[in-house]
């Protein structure tokens, strides 16, 4: 079997564990177990992923250890199942951010509010209008400048571009920010900034409303979230789940990824690509390290 961790396919035995044969990888020099599990995991990787999938097209923690066990006869615990989904949730989400996305230039802004520490909190969505990509996401207690500031930059790091037009609703906090991020001394490269007004607003935000009430399908049955902490790692799923593994009717049955040229698709594909991105990084870090550490002694 390859690695659990890299996938390499130049592996060999290299003793037991807990009376099962263990393997060593050749690659990225990791044991693992021989068992169809994922790195440091007891269930099977297939029912794993569809738990990560189920949570985050809806279901409960309580529904998706039923299906866990009707599905795969696997016994898994409410608990363990949220363990899972904050642990893929950053895992996955560290990997995405080296993805490059081709997106579009008409991007469309908007904030909700979410129930996080029994309070409201902003939660804020930009959306690419072409692909439908979810370009940047930020969960804050406040809606200031600041907040607005960071939710342009992120969009900006994931876009690796500015917009041609940015579309917001009509407040003024917007104007800023929008320069302070985007503005150009050049005209050419500079986006617009458009303010929906009126009666039109609403009609023309359909899109990032939309978005909203996707968070809010996962977000609602929770009565909120408990802590920052959980808030970030579920929010940073919904975004993997949103862009990455949900099939948008107005694609053609694609996701917003394939639409911005990544083809890596689903849970399982996201899982293993992200394990495989961690095994082969902490390495080169460790043998950075190694070769730092005599010249400390000299
Ligand atoms: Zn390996």
């Amino acid at each position: 079997m390859p690695c659990k961790y890299c996938l390499s396919e130049c592996v060999r035995p290299s003793g037991s564990m807990k009376g099962k044969k263990t393997l060593k990888c050749n690659d990225c020099g990791k044991r693992f177990t021989e068992s169809d599990s994922l790195p440091k995991m007891r269930v099977n990787k297939h029912a794993m992923v569809t738990a990560l999938s189920m949570y985050f097209e809806g279901l409960s923690t309580r529904k998706v250890s039923r299906q866990l066990e009707s599905i795969y006869g696997e016994k898994v615990s409410q608990v363990t199942v949220w363990k899972w989904v904050r642990k893929y949730s950053i895992l996955v989400g560290e990997y995405v951010k080296t993805l490059s996305p081709q997106i579009g230039g008409r991007w469309h802004h908007d904030e909700t509010v979410i129930r996080c520490e029994g309070q409201n909190q902003w939660f804020w969505e930009c959306i690419d209008e072409d692909t439908r990509f979810l370009v940047a996401s930020h969960l804050s207690e406040t809606r200031s400048l600041k907040d607005t500031v960071t939710q342009f930059r992120n969009a900006l790091e994931t876009a690796k571009r500015k917009p041609t037009v940015l579309y917001v609703d009509g407040s003024n906090q917007y104007d800023q920010a929008f320069n302070t991020v985007f503005w150009s001394r050049y005209k050419v490269s500079r986006p617009e900034l458009v303010k929906r007004i009126g009666i039109r607003s609403r009609e023309t935000n359909n899109m990032v409303e939309r978005l909203h009430e996707t968070v809010k399908e996962r977000t609602r049955p929770m009565r909120g979230f408990k802590n920052q902490d959980s808030a970030k790692s579920i929010l940073t799923g919904y975004v993997v789940n949103y862009n990455f593994a949900r099939p948008h009717l107005s694609l053609n049955g694609k996701t917003p990824a394939q639409q911005a040229g990544i083809e890596v698709k689903g849970w399982k594909a996201l899982v293993e690509n992200a394990t495989r991105k961690e095994a082969l990084e902490p390495q080169s870090q460790a043998q950075e390290r190694i070769s730092i550490a005599p010249l400390q002694v000299v």
